[in-house]
């Protein structure tokens, strides 16, 4: 099938929930991606922070197929050796004592908000509220949706649960403000995603982490995208000096398979038993091994060091634009989370990229993200920045 075949069969029989790029992408190595009919590009999307060790890592389809010949599934109900394995390393490599695996980003948060209530339900204490930021983005189940403080997730699916407060990002008084008895958890993405690329404050995290310990209320953060090497650390509170009680993980965890982490430090995750929680596929053989061996790449093959010289090229790069383009406002980001913040919208100037054999993505209207894979070269920097300056040349603000 070509473009314009899928195309036409996506159209007619796949949930029209997406504002699909009109490719069809069928093929991935290292960087790049090609279409259907043939055409290459240049991938600073990564799956939106998923490839971090570039598509079809080696060593990543090796573990794949390896499992995929031994055992599929099995059920959570026997003991699993590569989930074993992989909670192992995690927790080796991190603040956290424990993790259960599920399948996406939205369920690693719903287990973190339920690990979170039945810590102080389990000690008899009444606290369930949970503070969220406004223009976070924390998944599209129920409970996530509502935690979600961004109105356009949430419209047309009212009434939410009225377990959440939002207050501004980067914002301490608020936080202070907004803590009641009732308050169980504040819950935050270490760096915004989807809201924008937005960098916390020098000390803001460390800011929380002290209110949260003076109030007895636990600290998550959301690391679904900026986990697993984005950031140049393999997470991202590395770089901030600050660990939470509870994480959670999934975009870039398995490397392209589909796989979702909540990890928390012993005296937290004590609160769950078996009965607890549960889901049928999460932690299986397969997404495990695939999550094994990625996150293995990425430690060992020297991606977070490559991912931090690349980052200030790269921010070197696009922050010179500036002095051309007077429409740019603003370049940020941390590793190889970057966006560009300007006064034009970022959907034209992604189109015009991709025709132009460069995938980009938005975050938000007006921000342009790039999320290349961690192993993205200052060569490939270039020929990104050459494509993005032509389609930039044709732009203006009217
Ligand atoms: C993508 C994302 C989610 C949701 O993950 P899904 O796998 O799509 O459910 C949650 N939090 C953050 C920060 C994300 O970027």
């Amino acid at each position: 099938m070509d473009n314009s075949e899928i195309i036409t069969l996506t159209q007619t029989h796949v949930a029209n929930t997406y504002a699909r790029f009109p490719i069809a992408i069928v093929r991935g190595a290292g960087t790049r991606v090609w279409d259907a009919n043939g055409k290459e590009y240049l991938d600073f999307v990564s799956g939106l922070a998923v490839c971090n060790p570039g598509h079809c890592h080696p060593k990543v389809v090796e573990a794949i197929k390896n499992q995929a010949e031994r055992l599929l599934h099995v059920s959570n109900l026997y003991h699993i050796g590569p989930q074993a394995e992989l909670a192992a390393l995690l927790c080796a490599n991190s603040f956290a004592d424990r993790a259960f695996f599920c399948n996406s980003g939205a369920e690693a948060n719903e287990a973190a908000i339920k690990l979170a209530r039945k810590y102080f339900s389990s000690r008899g204490v009444d606290r369930f509220q949970v503070i969220t930021m406004k223009k976070s983005f924390h998944g599209r189940t129920f409970a996530t949706l509502a935690a979600t403080g961004q109105k356009k997730v949430q419209v047309g699916f009212e009434p939410l649960l009225e377990t959440f407060t939002y207050v501004p990002f980067n914002d301490l008084v608020a936080i202070k403000e907004a803590i009641t008895e009732k308050t169980a958890a504040v819950l935050t993405e270490p760096i915004q995603g989807e809201g924008g690329v937005n960098l916390p404050d020098d000390d803001y995290l460390k800011g929380l982490r002290k209110i949260c310990n003076d109030a007895g209320v636990l600290l998550i953060f959301d690391e679904v995208q900026v986990g697993v090497g984005r950031t140049g650390r393999l997470f991202a509170y590395e770089n901030y000096g600050v660990e939470p009680d509870i994480m959670t993980l999934a975009k870039g965890l398995g490397g392209g398979m589909a796989i979702g982490a909540m990890l928390a430090k012993e005296s937290v995750a004590e609160a769950f038993g078996p009965g607890s929680h549960a889901t049928t596929f999460g932690g299986n053989p397969l997404a495990s091994a695939a999550a094994k061996a990625a996150v293995e790449v990425v430690i060992e093959e020297g991606m977070l060091e490559n991912c931090r010289t690349v980052s200030s090229y790269l921010i070197d790069r696009l922050g010179s634009l500036r002095d051309k383009y007077s429409f740019i406002k603003e370049v940020r980001g941390k590793g190889l989370i970057i966006g560009m913040a300007m006064d034009l919208p970022a959907l034209p100037i992604v189109n015009g990229c991709m025709e132009r054999g460069l995938l980009l993505i938005g975050a938000g209207e007006f921000v342009l993200r790039f999320l290349p894979a961690l192993i993205v070269t200052k060569a490939e920097v270039d020929e990104m920045m050459e494509i993005l300056t032509s389609v930039l040349d044709g732009m203006s603000v009217d």
